[in-house]
């Protein structure tokens, strides 16, 4: 029987590093976030119910969707982010159960993991079978998210105060890979987890 698993944790956690060594242990992996991206390309239906409540304010000249003003309209208004999110949740996870359909039926053991930082907060955790939540402690994660060069250290230390709390999250985890130390030990956390839902999906 395949298993649908939702992977998440706090910015920086390692998510995608764990994603990465799930795939080579022979798992999937769907990256919500690049899924998202997709689903709101201009003319696609949820960019229209965007800007239909949003307003044309929140696109650039080339009528893709300004992230940074809308980020700013829902950061403020937490009536206006429930809206964008009622919209694109649900429309995440229904593409999600669409792609995982799809892999199922070309091997009915699969293993397939979605990357997606607010499984939680979304409430899609309820739809998949098994959470993992991946953990750090609040350095780790400083230092992890600071190696990715995109953000500065206010802005990530900001975003980790506004997030759901790591300890928050480990409530809602069936397994919990911790990431504490170096690649190689996450590499080892990873594999027994990996094991272990193998073995339940036998
Ligand atoms: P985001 O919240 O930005 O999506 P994420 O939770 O997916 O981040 P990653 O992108 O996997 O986190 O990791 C962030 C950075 O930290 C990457 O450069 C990754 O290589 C590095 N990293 C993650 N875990 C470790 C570790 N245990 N040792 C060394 N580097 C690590």
């Amino acid at each position: 029987m395949a298993l649908l698993i939702g992977l998440t944790g706090g910015i920086g956690s390692g998510k995608t590093t764990v994603a990465g060594m799930l795939q080579e242990l022979g798992g999937y992996v769907i990256d919500a976030d690049l899924l998202c991206r997709e689903l709101v390309r201009p003319d696609e239906p949820a960019w229209r119910e965007i800007v239909g409540h949003f307003g044309d304010s929140i696109l650039n000249s080339d009528r893709t969707l300004n992230r940074a003003r809308l980020g700013d309209v829902v950061f403020r208004d937490p009536a206006e982010k429930q809206v964008l999110e009622s919209i694109l949740h649900p429309r995440v996870f229904e593409e999600e159960e669409r792609r995982f359909a799809g892999i199922v039926r070309n091997d009915p053991e699969a293993l397939v993991f979605i990357d997606a930082a607010l499984l939680i907060e979304s409430g899609n955790y309820r739809k998949v079978d098994k959470v993992i939540v991946v953990a750090g402690d609040r350095q780790t994660q400083l230092e992890n998210s600071l190696k990715k060069g995109f953000l500065r250290r206010e802005e990530i230390e900001r975003r980790i105060e506004n997030q759901m709390k790591v300890e928050d999250k480990l409530a809602y985890a069936d397994f919990i890979i911790r990431n504490d130390g170096d690649l190689q030990l996450l590499k080892q956390n990873v594999r027994r987890v990996f094991e272990d839902l193998k073995a339940l999906n036998k």
